[in-house]
């Protein structure tokens, strides 16, 4: 960014980047200065943020998966100065963001991919389906809790989830045809849905992280500037909704190789997202 001279450590080194076409590189550079300079004269900016795979590595015990370092400090230094509302958006359960961020005060988490919605003063909103569908939900929960498919099966307050992370190919393709022949005719049923991500599926009830991110911004001015950072599959519904709002929005992949997205531009971690969230709080102490 020419404004901004840690933006050049983020976006210019960028030498072994093949995978990302020039031109898009260049759309980035764009789309970046554009938007650090709305977000210096902003009242009120709205920063989005997924946990896993964007604030914090992926551990397989997801309880000890803690921020990169640099995150936590980062993080506080934006909401000590109390400009912008923050907000993390996980397919986690949100009572299990605080204890790992380790913000005080804890900070507003959508969970359960937006379906749940935590806030900072422990107030608590869970999204439901009609009972019908709650009872089929509840007969696949007990299918799959006698039978995991040879997966993980995770049960959720919102949904069921079948994930195949780590397992080798062929085993990971049986686990997931098999979780579709059970998850896919449910899926028409009122109020479910199916999710893909990562190495999973998910069966669920309630907003996706694009619907959590509408929510949010139907609370806030529609001129506040927006970013969403995200990594996986599930936060492309997101990406979507913030690159709607053109010039104010701003949506990032994070991620160590580029992929397909509707992200307008990428940032790998940990350092780019530690430096994207350090111009953030340096661009809140210069707009005072
Ligand atoms: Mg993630």
């Amino acid at each position: 960014m020419q404004n901004n001279p840690d933006w050049q450590t983020i976006h210019l080194n960028t030498g072994e980047q093949t995978v990302i076409p020039e031109l898009q590189e260049k759309v980035a550079h764009k789309e970046l200065d554009r938007f650090f300079s709305g977000l210096a004269a902003a009242v009120r900016p709205i920063l989005l943020l997924d946990y896993d795979g964007t604030l914090a590595a992926f551990r397989v015990d997801r309880f000890t998966s803690r921020p990169y370092s640099g995150i936590r400090e980062a993080l506080t230094r934006i909401q000590r100065q109390g400009r912008t509302r923050m907000a993390i958006i996980t397919g986690r359960p949100a009572n299990e963001i605080a204890p790992l961020l380790g913000l005080d005060p804890p900070l507003e988490v959508w969970g359960l991919h937006g379906a749940e919605r935590l806030y900072p003063d422990g107030r608590r909103q869970l999204e439901r389906a009609p009972a019908a569908t709650e009872a089929r939900l509840e007969e696949l929960r007990q299918h799959l809790r006698r039978d995991a498919l040879g997966g993980l099966f995770e049960d959720k307050a919102n949904g069921v989830v079948m994930h195949w992370r780590g397992k080798p190919r062929k085993a990971a393709e049986r686990i997931e045809r098999r979780a579709r022949e059970l998850f896919e005719p449910l899926a028409n049923l009122e109020g479910l849905a199916l999710l893909d991500f990562e190495a999973g599926i998910e069966l669920r009830v309630g907003r996706n992280k694009g619907g959590a991110a509408a929510a949010i911004l139907a609370e806030e001015s529609p001129a506040s500037p927006v970013a969403f950072l995200g990594d996986d599959l599930s936060d492309e519904a997101a990406f979507r909704v913030v690159r709607q709002l053109g010039d104010r929005g701003l949506s990032a992949l994070v991620r160590p190789k580029w992929r397909q997205t509707d992200a307008e531009v990428w940032l790998r971690p940990p350092r780019e997202v530690v430096s994207f969230l350090l111009c953030w709080g340096k661009t809140e102490e210069t707009a005072r």
